[in-house]
């Protein structure tokens, strides 16, 4: 048990300071040297003037060197914000401008993305900027050279169980990004319970998938670091080609797998994985979306000596908040696979809209409360009061999923009740596609829908507008404007241009009706 994350290196590197902790390609880090680096880091934060509560930033890729980073920032009391480097200089700066960082850590590629950001952030004190591997073609405080000369001594913390550990952005329906903010005891709940179940142990060889901006990497992490394990960072090039993957799998022998559905329904639909392939995996963990149970099946065919675990959970309730364990493989591919029972010190109810338990069997709103349940949204407290709710003197988060209980006892998923989606592992409000697509002047009107695909993105995201002055818009020309403004992964896939959208009686546009027209193009489309 551990009360803050990074007590979790600190004890690995006590108890086993040479074993490798974290290896991505060529390069590698063992306890001590995470340990040892993260202190100097955690030094210097403090002496360019971090806080305790500041927040600092992470510019950086998946990578050791941004682990580093994570620790060094908890060990100075502060709270670390990753961002996704790979998305447009407004979406960064909106992030940037909401948290105001007393710090930003940045390596050589984001370091061109900073002054576009900071130019549109717009911030009423500069950050301090540091770098940890190499020059940035930018003026930094600190860089490499001043890590290394810094103190390697354990700075003490002042931090408590309830203090925030980092805030994770995720797409807002109005357009902004909004920030959760998870504690180092929401965390430390989740990986303690993660890291027994499933029983993480010295041994192991764990994968890490999840980009870092995204909680799923946080059990990935610390799930492993806590058990003294060796973190294996997957390329992100290797998700472009799933032979790639799977050969990851082989050569890093892997003995637990950890990712959001996509990255297996590629491998599965592009029949790269072998009879009996990866003789190492000793568990296979899915969280972010519902895994099709034809893959489901196709994979525990072929891998029958893996245990097969679906987690669900939002990032609001930190990582993962129920599981269920495959027992055997689901005789027909129509069966819908359970999102199980609460984790430990989580409890998940389904309840009408007056806030009432609704019959097993039945449909209703899914809520959760217990130790997962996150501080709310960063600087929100109105976003944060619509979705946490006081029911009978308990906090409870409205997590916009519709479920059932089964007759078996276990919680069904269903689908959600508004307007947010996951393509390719990615949450997405369809609101923040169509805000963009609003700002660009050559737009007159546009709802966006997410449509269900044969595809391995799970949900199509398409568009239909109407252009400003009656003249044609192409889908490139959109295209090529909402870039600018989103990244790549909530780019519409399919187009419709119409010349007035379809409405319903009270005026709103029709997306059902559009809706269905995707389907049918799509439909019409793969025959
Ligand atoms: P995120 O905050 O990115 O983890 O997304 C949370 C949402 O993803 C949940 O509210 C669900 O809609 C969906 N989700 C997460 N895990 C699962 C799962 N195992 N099965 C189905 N949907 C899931």
């Amino acid at each position: 048990m551990s009360q803050l994350i990074q007590d979790y290196t600190t004890l690995q590197a006590t108890q086993r300071p040479d074993a490798t902790a974290i290896v991505a390609g060529d390069e590698s880090l063992t306890y001590r040297q995470l340990e040892t680096r993260s202190n100097q880091l955690a030094n210097l934060l403090r002496e360019a003037g971090c806080r305790p509560g500041d927040r600092v930033c992470l510019f950086l890729d998946k990578s050791p060197a941004a682990i580093i980073a994570m620790h060094g920032v908890l060990k100075a009391d502060a709270v670390y914000v990753p961002v996704d480097v790979t998305s447009p200089a407004p979406r960064l700066a909106a992030i940037v401008k909401s948290c105001r960082p007393a710090v930003i850590l940045a390596e050589k590629a984001a370091g061109k993305l900073l002054k576009p950001v900071l130019a549109e952030a717009n911030l009423d004190s500069s950050p301090r900027i540091g770098t940890l591997d190499a020059e940035l073609d930018f003026q930094t405080d600190f860089d490499a050279a001043e890590l290394e000369k810094a103190s390697e001594e354990l700075p003490e913390s002042t931090n408590g169980p309830e203090d925030i550990a980092h805030i994770l952005f995720t797409s807002g329906s109005t357009g902004t990004p909004k920030g959760v903010m998870l504690s180092h005891r929401n965390v430390c709940h989740f990986v303690d319970w993660g890291r027994e179940y499933f029983g993480i142990g010295p041994d192991d060889r764990t994968s890490g998938h999840s980009p870092f901006h995204f909680d799923l990497s946080t059990f990935d992490i610390y799930g492993s670091l806590s058990a003294g394990a060796q973190l294996h960072l997957v390329p992100a090039m290797a998700n472009l080609l799933p032979k790639n993957l799977a050969q990851f799998i082989r050569e890093s022998e892997l003995t637990q797998w950890f990712s959001v559905p996509s990255a297996l329904n590629l491998m599965a639909r592009s029949e790269v994985i072998r009879e009996n392939d990866f003789p190492s995996l000793e568990r296979l963990l899915w969280c972010g979306e519902v895994l099709p149970t034809p893959t489901l099946i196709h994979l525990m065919e072929r891998l029958p000596h893996v245990e097969f675990t679906n987690l669900y959970g939002p990032t609001e309730t930190t990582i993962a908040s129920s599981y269920f364990t495959m027992e055997k493989v689901p005789a027909d591919p129509r069966d819908p696979v359970p999102i199980g029972r609460a984790c430990d010190g989580e409890e998940l109810c389904i309840l009408d809209s007056d806030l009432q338990p609704v019959p097993d069997g039945e449909k209703g709103d899914l809520y959760i409360s217990g130790d997962g349940l996150s501080k709310g949204y960063w600087e929100d407290p109105e976003k944060t009061r619509e979705v946490f709710l006081d029911r009978e003197d308990q906090l409870v988060y409205r997590t916009g999923d519709i479920a059932y209980v089964g007759e078996d006892g276990m919680f069904y998923f269903v689908g959600r009740n508004d307007s947010q989606i996951k393509s390719r592992g990615y949450r997405i409000e369809l609101g923040e596609i169509e805000a963009a697509f609003n700002s660009l002047e050559i737009i007159k009107e546009c709802a966006v829908v997410g449509v269900p695909s044969s595809g391995f993105e799970g949900t199509a995201i398409c568009c239909a507008y109407v252009p400003q002055n009656g003249d044609d818009v192409s889908p490139e020309a959109l295209r090529k404007g909402a870039s600018e403004l989103l990244p790549r992964y909530m780019l519409p896939k399919q187009w419709q241009q119409y010349r007035k959208l379809p409405k319903t009686g009270n005026g709103k546009s029709n997306r059902r009706e559009i809706r269905e027209t995707f389907e049918s193009r799509m439909t019409t489309e793969n025959n």
